[in-house]
């Protein structure tokens, strides 16, 4: 028999701090300074970090809220947290007051932990957190903030702790983690991610078919530690001995280069970051000296983004699709033997697939009765998963997130290929249904942003008495732009049918968009109606 291994976070940066100590973590600090650091002093630090929360009297299983950017100090926070059988509770700064008083006492939060230019997000809300009995401001004595809250400052608190203390131990499943869904309708939800999930995730992502990540690598993870588990970064960096670079608050597009430049191989974002970070290139006419390969997840990623950084830069682009409900790998577009012949464009096609799941992850496409969609590239349906980082139940909620096959619906619609490649569609509530026919609004949206005028694009679907709904494209112009309709239309009519051409380009100056960057559709629609919007006869 073999050795009973706990899958334990800890485990993650013990093995990082021993086998790969001198390793640089380098990053921008929120007080402004660049910070050098690695992997065995992250180590001490989170030690450091466990202790001093034990002194305070955090037992195992006790919530507390980080609300934080990407820092090297928040990576000792990151495990210092579960290395004191705590939970980390992730808390975006863009959420609304309300929904972040929800979710600090719906999660029960002992403490909170926030970095020094966040703290007024908690001056404004601390009369509704009754149950809230410190604030830990991230930083040291100089840079305390004047307050009227009762604060600890971070410094002082792990001063004199001791940094070779030995981790809280337990069972694999215990809670680890809590990221809330931003719940377009309705209350947010909490997922709770395990230590084994944790760690059986990272193990997944991190393998060469999907980040193909090394300690050859040096990757500066642009999607903050609070939005969807960090997707696995934080994990997966110490795992494979990577060197991280942590970008701090600044996320403009100079900002961002600032730091692709400090020997960055390897970067993750959403979409509309890399759009600024081209337009930004071009303008100033940058190359990026160090940077191979980006992965871009979390919406749709256009093709431009991706002709352009592996065209005009020689930067590939790594298409993922996931959730915070999935930890949040789904799939990433690598190649496999079936597809790496295929001609530039043809290899193009397959990138704007959002790739295949790597193991640990099953996926289905299913019709409404929930029965099995042919693989063939062509029919959506539901797109439904199973896996050993994929949500059971929702945090307090009394049933199981799942079908009776144990399915967990991802509320996305998509279609999958014969060879396992998955093509996301649309979200299950945004779609648009003319004529009993599904019309793809992610598609018409990517195939709109093509247009060199176009920012941002939103297809939604309008009432419609005859074919009960009618695709509307909503659009935000360049700045100083004014996009011709008539041009996004041929755009547009390259790759759909004539009846699925949407019947209205309206031009807006802003979409609304939700706490996690997406495009609101909800309210976008809510916006029309209220303005009374007809569509043309
Ligand atoms: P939120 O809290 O905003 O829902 P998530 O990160 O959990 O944050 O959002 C997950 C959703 O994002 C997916 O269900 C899917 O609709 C969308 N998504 C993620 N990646 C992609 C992608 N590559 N293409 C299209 N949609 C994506």
């Amino acid at each position: 028999m073999m050795q009973n291994f706990s899958l334990r976070v800890s485990t993650i940066i013990d093995h990082a701090a021993r086998y790969h100590p001198n390793r640089p973590v380098i990053g921008r600090s929120v007080e402004g300074p660049i910070v050098e650091s690695n992997w065995q002093e992250v180590q001490r630090e989170a030690k450091q970090v466990a202790a001093a929360l034990q002194g305070l009297g955090i037992k195992k299983g006790d919530v507390i809220g980080v609300m934080a950017w990407n820092t090297v100090r928040h990576l000792s926070v990151w495990y210092g947290i579960p290395g004191a059988g705590a939970v980390n509770h992730t808390l975006n700064p863009r959420l609304f007051a309300d929904q972040l008083d929800y979710i600090i006492n719906h999660a029960e939060d002992r403490f909170i932990m926030v970095d020094l230019d966040l703290l007024p997000a908690f001056e404004a809300i601390i009369d509704r957190l009754p149950k809230i009995e410190k604030i830990i401001v991230l930083t040291d004595r100089a840079h305390m903030p004047e307050t009227k809250l009762d604060v600890i400052c971070y410094s002082d608190l792990i001063e004199g702790q001791p940094d070779d203390g030995a981790w809280i131990d337990g069972d694999e499943d215990e809670a680890c983690g809590i990221c809330y869904t931003s719940g377009t309708t309705g209350n947010p939800k909490g997922v709770v991610y395990s230590h084994r999930s944790n760690v059986l995730h990272a193990l997944a992502a991190a393998a060469p078919d999907m980040l193909n990540l090394s300690s050859q690598d040096r990757i500066m993870p642009v999607v903050p530690l609070f939005h969807a588990n960090g997707w696995s970064i934080a994990y997966c960096a110490p795992m494979a001995g990577a060197s991280m670079v942590m970008p701090g608050r600044d996320m403009t597009a100079a900002g961002l280069y600032e730091m692709l430049e400090m020997g960055v191989t390897y970067t993750a974002a959403v979409p509309t970051i890399w759009l600024g970070m081209l337009q930004h290139l071009k303008a100033e006419n940058l190359g990026l000296s160090t940077l191979k390969r980006v992965l871009i997840g979390g919406a749709s990623c256009p093709r431009a983004v991706i002709e352009a950084f592996q065209n005009d830069y020689g930067i590939q682009v790594l298409h993922a699709w996931g959730m915070t409900e999935m930890s949040p790998l789904g799939t990433i577009c690598s190649f496999k033997p079936e597809v790496s012949s295929l001609s530039e464009e043809g290899q193009l096609d397959i990138q704007e697939t959002v790739g295949h799941p790597p193991y640990t992850v099953d996926l289905k496409i299913a019709n409404d009765a929930g029965e099995d969609l042919p693989w063939d590239g062509k029919t959506p349906g539901r797109l439904l998963s199973k896996g050993a980082a994929v949500v059971q139940r929702y945090l307090k909620e009394d049933a199981d997130a799942l079908d009776e096959d144990g399915w967990f619906d991802t509320g996305d619609v998509a279609v999958m290929d014969a060879n396992g490649y998955v093509r996301i569609t649309d979200r299950s509530k945004d779609v648009i249904k003319s004529g009993g026919e599904w019309i793809s609004s992610i598609e018409m949206e990517n195939a709109a942003v093509a247009h060199p005028d176009v920012a941002e694009a939103a297809a939604v679907a309008i009432p419609h008495p005859k074919w009960d709904e009618r695709p509307v494209l909503v659009i935000v112009p360049m700045p100083e732009k004014t996009p011709d309709n008539a041009e996004i239309m041929s755009l547009l009519e390259k790759r759909f049918a004539k009846w699925q051409l949407p019947d209205d380009i309206i031009t807006v100056d802003d979409l609304p968009h939700t706490a996690t960057g997406k495009i609101s559709k909800l309210e976008l629609r809510q916006r029309l109606k209220e303005q009374g919007y007809k569509l043309p006869e």
